[in-house]
């Protein structure tokens, strides 16, 4: 018998900690740079990064420039595509309904994300877009790396502007 616990033990590698350490500094720049939300993301093919992005929905004035999709997008004029099969895409918080179809439209393999949204999170916390197995395209994902500084970060961002 295999032990339960290592079944449900999240498998993270080393570049999956490095990618995420970098989605944090992108949630910071947001914060810093442009106070926005911090939120990051870092989407990655092979071992190469496609695409980087951070919440710009305020300078912007988009409602859909979140982290995930500004990287979908970084990533699509990089690689003169709008599919990104088999890429892995890093971000610090669950991601919403929204980007979850654009991750699905995308051909994304894997999404990594750290905190949970308790709010709008749409791999399981209000939504499952992104873990529905009514798509035709079936997305790996799995939650918790870095959790507590991407909470953290988010937590002291809201707390500030009170
Ligand atoms: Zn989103």
């Amino acid at each position: 018998m295999t032990d339960p616990t290592l079944l449900s033990a999240p498998a993270f590698s080393e570049a999956d900690l490095r990618y995420m350490q970098h989605a944090l500094q992108l949630a910071a720049h947001a914060r810093d740079a442009e106070n926005e939300v911090p939120v990051g993301a870092v989407l990655v093919q092979g071992d190469e990064v496609i695409g980087l992005g951070w919440n710009r929905n305020i300078t912007l004035n988009d409602p859909s420039a979140h982290a995930e999709i500004m990287a979908l997008r970084a990533a699509g004029e990089k690689l003169a595509n709008y599919r990104m099969p088999g890429a892995t895409l890093y971000v610090t918080l669950e991601p919403c309904a929204m980007c979850s179809m654009a991750l699905v439209h995308a051909r994304i393999g894997r999404v990594v994300y750290a905190a949970t949204d308790p709010k709008t999170g749409a791999a399981g916390s209000v939504f499952d877009t992104l873990i529905s197995d009514r798509h035709n395209h079936r997305i790996a994902v799995e939650g918790g790396l870095l959790a507590e500084e991407a909470s953290t970060m988010l937590r002291e961002f809201f707390r500030a502007r009170r």
